[in-house]
């Protein structure tokens, strides 16, 4: 690009940057100057060197901003990544790009809330569209089989068929449920009856309950309750909700291995831990796993990645908390801390 199209940039109303072929810096202007700080003396470095940008994953994604990695007359699609700042914090921002000549000029505006709600949205209607189409998709094809060939197919095969049938039934249930905890959670509205609960009866019933069922394959789990454990006050069927997600988590991810269940008393607190001995799940991944359809990398069991974020809107809306220590490898534990008992009445000031 001449020295004339980069001083027209100047009048853009947005951040632009112009780097060469290998990423350097040849031009900023004063937006850029302001929402990325590169200033005059950036100019002849490397951006990846001057401006850390990375992915909803955390990957740092600068270093691919270089007029070589797009083909003459090539565009970047506008993505929105998160601009991290010296001190730490992050801001998201969007980023679209187009190859001039040997240069590649990049735009940069900050992405405010709306734009994150939008995506946000965007995202949960095409993830809930996938996870809906494809039980049904097989629903389809298995009534549309058997009618066109009832008389083809063994009792049994029918027998098979139905059955997957109602288990696609079921998947479709159970997500609509999970959307409605999670818009409750959303808009803070959880509704929780607490009563004084027999917390070791609650424990044991669901260790039972889910190594019972076919996907907990009859395995033995093991459970201990501190006896000093009284009764604690909590919402009994939320309590349940929450322990029966991490015991069938830790069935289904960590399937050769012994699961065990700890609940005793600390201090005012109600502590359960749910201790597996499986892959784990690497550091980087812990956060995401609490949020709404964050699932483990690459993770292709059934499953649609709400069950640890109502684990934790639950656990919040008790005033307690959920997280997991894991080491890739060695297993994880997750632990669920609850206030044993009602929050004390507030005084008048
Ligand atoms: P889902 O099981 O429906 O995917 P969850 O919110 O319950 O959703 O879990 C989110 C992700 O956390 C899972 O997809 C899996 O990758 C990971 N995960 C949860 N529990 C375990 C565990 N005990 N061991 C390994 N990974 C786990």
């Amino acid at each position: 690009m001449t020295t004339n199209d980069l001083r027209a940039l100047d009048l853009v109303p947005e951040a632009v940057v112009v780097v060469d072929g290998d990423g350097r810096l040849r031009y900023g202007n004063d937006r850029a100057a302001a929402l990325l700080g590169v200033g005059p003396s950036a100019l002849g470095q490397r951006l990846c060197d001057v401006v850390s940008l990375v992915d909803d994953s955390g990957e740092p994604i600068a270093r691919g901003f270089t007029a070589t990695a797009l083909p003459p007359g090539h565009r970047l699609a506008e993505r929105v990544v998160q601009l991290v700042r010296p001190d730490g914090r992050r801001r998201p921002v969007a980023v679209s790009g187009r190859r001039a000549a040997e240069d590649l000029v990049l735009t940069f505006r900050s992405a405010g809330r709306r734009e994150r709600v939008d995506r946000a949205r965007s995202n949960l209607v095409a993830t809930v569209s996938h996870e809906i189409r494809s039980p049904l998709t097989s629903v389809k094809g298995f009534t549309r089989t058997m009618l066109l060939r009832w008389d083809r197919f063994s009792d049994e095969q029918k027998r098979t068929m139905l059955q997957t049938v109602n288990e696609d039934a079921d998947r479709v249930t159970r997500l609509l449920t999970e959307l409605l905890d999670v818009s409750r959670i959303d808009a803070g509205r959880v509704q929780l009856r607490r009563q004084l609960v027999d917390i070791a009866g609650i424990v044991y019933a669901v260790a039972d309950k889910v190594a019972h069922r076919p996907e907990g394959g009859g395995r033995d789990l093991g459970v201990t309750v501190d006896r000093a454990l009284g009764q604690v006050f909590v919402d009994p069927d939320k309590f349940e909700q929450m322990l029966t997600n991490l015991v069938e988590n830790a069935l289904k991810y960590a399937p050769d291995s012994r699961v065990e269940v700890h609940a005793a008393a600390e201090d005012a607190t109600l502590h359960v831990q749910v201790a597996d001995h499986g892959p784990g799940i690497p550091l980087d991944q812990q956060r995401r796993i609490f949020e709404k359809f964050g699932r483990g990398r690459g993770e292709r069991r059934t499953g649609t990645g709400l069950g640890l974020y109502i684990t934790r809107g639950l656990a919040e809306a008790h005033g307690g908390r959920v997280w997991c220590e894991s080491e890739a490898g060695k297993g994880s534990i997750f632990h669920v801390v609850l206030p044993l008992s009602a929050p004390e009445p507030r005084q008048p000031a």
